[in-house]
């Protein structure tokens, strides 16, 4: 049997245990409900980190705490935009306020690791500002301060393995929302949640460089895609998902040393 790493699947006083016995880190995604497109569910943001999540924490030693399932808004230039019906996003300061709660919480529980893994590129400063107000609200109250990670996950892909799939098209990250690496990511891990048939083949998103409000809804495709996810497979896939889960690994026992 393979030992338990998700904190809303034990006791109270199994996760105390672990806690008092090993000092596990604590991994946090963050994701988004937000539209992928007409072939990805609302979910892909929470989905991808988890996933990758939970697989980095068997291998780490590590827990995992419920994804935050809500995000901050979606920019055009990322996620489409907030025009979308189904995309349903937090005031920044709902999201800052949440994820200070919870560090709060740990840190009462005795955590001393927090990992935050982000699957939605717009919320992550809003977390970089949340772990810099926790640890200055822990500070203030005299309680210790755990240590914090902030990670996209897409941010482990290396070089190789983007020339390896994408060979010279890679787009850029912002206009992958819903492309071939979420798509593939997917299909790998969660291949009933994607219809491949209702694909859409475009070229990518001409959006300009800076950000305008109010924006111009007609610059993102209607699809809401930003580049076609034509050229997805979950063989892929299988191939970002473990080069992601071998990094968060590596970069948890590199930020906290060894959890085991
Ligand atoms: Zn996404």
């Amino acid at each position: 049997m393979t030992a338990e790493v998700e904190m809303s699947r034990m006791s109270w006083t199994e996760y105390a245990h672990a806690i008092d016995s090993r000092d596990p880190a604590i991994l946090i995604p963050v994701g988004s409900i937000e539209q992928h497109g007409p072939h990805l569910p609302l979910a892909t943001d929470c989905l991808i980190p988890e996933a990758i999540a939970r697989a980095a924490a068997h291998r780490a030693g590590a827990l995992v705490a419920p994804t935050l399932t809500y995000g901050s808004k979606s920019v055009p230039r990322c996620g489409g935009g907030q025009h979308f019906c189904g995309t349903t996003s937090l005031d920044a300061s709902t999201l800052i306020a949440q994820i200070k709660d919870i560090v709060r919480e740990l840190a009462r529980h005795n955590v001393s690791k927090v990992a935050f893994v982000v699957g939605h590129m717009e919320n992550q400063w809003f977390v970089t500002e949340a772990c810099d107000l926790a640890l200055r609200e822990l500070k203030m109250l005299g309680m210790r301060q755990p240590k914090l990670m902030n990670v996209g996950y897409w941010e482990f892909l290396s070089k190789h393995t983007i020339d390896k799939v994408f060979g010279d098209s890679f787009p850029d990250w912002s206009l992958e929302h819903a492309g071939i690496m979420e798509t593939s990511i997917m299909l790998h891990c969660h291949p009933e949640l994607v219809k491949m048939d209702r694909l859409e083949d475009h070229a990518p998103a001409a959006l300009p460089k800076f950000d305008l409000w109010p924006y111009d809804e007609s610059l993102v495709p209607a699809s809401g895609v930003l580049n076609t996810a034509k050229g997805a497979d979950a063989a892929n896939g299988k191939i970002f998902y473990d080069e992601y889960v071998q990094s968060l690994a590596g970069a948890l026992s590199e930020a906290f040393g060894d959890s085991r």
